[in-house]
């Protein structure tokens, strides 16, 4: 049978091998082995059983462990091993987290000047270590078009890839030896890259065309991102051109992929009127109740109201 290692209180009294009694006065929860061989008595306690959870179960096995011993009079039995493997146990723990003390101490100590955190007057606050270990960071032009709160999310994801030129077109495989040519599947007149693919494609610029027919010629007919982030309209002009920018960017994507599958394409009329419908169901799902007056007789002008 398994023996189980007895522990015992801070201060409790049990009988030894030959019967006599022993008082016990521990600095916390220990686990005590007693040898019956020679009368011995040999103590050992369970060190670093300080964290709550850790001591929840050490007083949960108290009492098994007390009566256990009650009932056999004697009742210890050697549990060398089973006390060294919670000793390790633990001890490795306590040394793994003065570790890891030591290495974000290490990591923060070029962060006090003086003896003060050194952007923070008042001392150490978290938000003030994680901007020093973030570092400075540059603002960059596109984050209001990309992470635009009027986009569709989906829009914004692709949108990021496409201002990071990581979007995988034609001349991309190519490079990579993953295609034979790199055409542009929409025209067939030029090499698919992202440029020609959103803004040079024909395909692409009579998609812009009958956009700028509704919306009163609101995209920009080339450096169309530049052209955006320049744009000197209001905050909501500004939201509706970013959300049909990337949405334009997200739609032709997928006719470019649409083809590559299947063959075929939406006609372009057909699909600014699709991006038109997206834009219109997004503006209104907005709160707009804090938009001004000019904002929204404007939205209700280009019939997105
Ligand atoms: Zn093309």
């Amino acid at each position: 049978m398994r023996t189980q290692p007895p522990i015992f209180p801070a201060e409790t009294t049990f009988r030894g091998p030959g019967g006599e009694e022993l008082q016990l006065h521990l600095p916390e929860p220990a686990a005590v082995e007693v040898t019956d061989a020679g009368m011995e008595w040999r103590l050992t306690i369970l060190r670093g059983a300080t964290d709550p959870a850790e001591l929840a179960r050490v007083r949960a096995e108290l009492d098994t462990a007390r009566s256990t011993i009650e009932a056999q009079g004697l009742g210890i039995t050697s549990c060398d091993q089973e006390l060294r493997r919670r000793e390790d146990g633990l001890q490795s723990k306590d040394a793994k987290i003065a570790s890891l003390r030591a290495q974000v101490k290490t990591e923060l100590a070029a962060g006090y000047l003086n003896g003060k955190w050194h952007d923070q007057p008042d001392g150490y606050s978290p938000a003030g270590c994680y901007r020093w270990l973030r570092g400075v960071q540059t603002k960059v032009g596109w984050h209001s078009v990309i992470w635009n709160p009027w986009n569709t999310p989906k829009h914004s994801f692709l949108g990021w890839i496409w201002v990071h030129d990581a979007l995988k077109t034609k001349s991309k495989l190519l490079q990579f030896g993953v295609t034979d040519d790199a055409d542009c599947m929409l025209c067939g007149l030029g090499i698919e890259t992202q440029e020609h693919l959103f803004f040079d494609c024909p395909y692409s610029r009579r998609v812009i065309h009958a956009i700028n027919q509704v919306m009163g010629g609101i995209l920009a007919t080339h450096d169309m991102l530049e052209r955006s982030m320049q744009h000197p309209g209001s905050q909501v002009q500004k939201r509706v051109l970013y959300a049909l920018l990337v949405c334009l960017v997200y739609q032709i994507w997928q006719q470019r992929n649409r083809y590559r599958v299947d063959m075929q394409v939406l006609r372009p009329e057909k699909l600014s009127s699709l991006i038109m419908q997206e834009i219109r169901a997004r503006i209104r799902s907005r709160d707009l109740t804090l938009v001004k007056q000019d904002d929204v007789d404007w939205l209700h002008s280009l019939n997105l109201l």
